[in-house]
């Protein structure tokens, strides 16, 4: 008989701000799955976006954690030291002619889609009009040898040929989903000034870590569905997941950063201890 799979849970957030309630909610959530399990619990700082992030917010992460009575297992790992992972998952996939060079700017691609009859959005924004894609080889091998700046793209129609079955995933609040990755179009997996992508960086962190059960804000849902081809296309295993609501606040707006949602510092420095936080985030103490 094989012993069941241990539970691995992680955190996984952005050093761009300070952590707020819904953060604490997150952490706690994944935190308590795998204390109440016997399993492992992981931090993961994703700070591959260097125009967004910065350090002095993952010391301040780490250290709210602290506070809060969290622990995590192992050392963390900061997305930022390890870009040479993410590069040989971008070649695995370039190998296997999944990926294309776009050359575009913002611009031409507003143009495109400006002139066209159709502009089908998907869950990051419009999809790409398919401007590079077009291009011969010639003119791409011209361009790549000019050194000319360049995003890498998923060839999506590609990608799905590559399927042996349809995609679903094990979500704890809504049981199996059904995937439908198309939606994202040929997304971009590594961009021109960031040479990875949040899709491309947490899929392969997930499968290194060996992570079981992905617990994230249901706000990432969409996602989930061009992970779950990312996986299928890597070999790497289907965690579960469990999609948790996001706190809102008294108005029922969902608390975030960029709507100056109170941060765990504040809470704290007007007197408030680790225990009315953790009641806060939703913790049954
Ligand atoms: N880094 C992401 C965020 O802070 C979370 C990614 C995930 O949990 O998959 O929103």
């Amino acid at each position: 008989m094989t012993a069941p799979a241990q539970l691995v849970t992680r955190f996984a957030p952005s050093p761009t701000g300070f952590l707020h309630l819904g953060h604490a909610h997150a952490a706690l959530l994944a935190w308590r799955a795998a204390r109440e399990a016997g399993g492992r619990f992981l931090l993961r700082i994703e700070d591959i976006d260097s125009t967004r992030c910065r350090p002095e917010f993952t010391e301040a992460i780490l250290e709210d954690l602290c506070w809060l009575g969290l622990d995590w297992d192992g050392p963390v790992r900061v997305q930022s030291r390890h870009m040479a992972d993410y590069e040989r998952t971008l070649s695995a996939l370039r190998q296997r002619n999944l990926l294309y060079p776009c050359f575009c700017t913002r611009g031409e691609i507003a143009r495109e889609i400006a002139a066209s009859a159709s502009a089908p959005h998907g869950p990051d924004g419009p999809l790409y009009p398919g401007i590079c894609l077009r291009l011969s080889a010639a003119r791409v091998e011209a361009r790549l040898a000019q050194g000319e700046p360049h995003a890498l793209r998923l060839n999506m129609s590609r990608g799905l040929r590559c399927l042996d079955q349809p995609l679903s995933f094990e979500d704890a609040v809504r049981g199996r989903v059904v995937c439908d990755p198309a939606r994202f179009g040929d997304v971009v997996l590594a961009r021109k000034e960031i040479p990875a992508s949040y899709h491309l960086c947490v899929t392969h962190d997930d499968a290194r870590d060996g992570v079981t059960m992905v617990t994230r804000g249901d706000d990432l849902l969409p996602a989930t569905d061009l992970h779950r081809l990312l996986q299928a296309l890597m070999n790497w295993p289907e965690p579960r997941y469990a999609h948790h609501r996001l706190l809102a606040d008294a108005a029922g707006r969902r608390l975030s950063k960029r709507d100056g949602a109170p941060t765990l510092r504040d809470l704290r420095a007007s007197g408030a201890t680790p225990a009315e936080i953790r009641s806060l985030a939703g913790w049954p103490d």
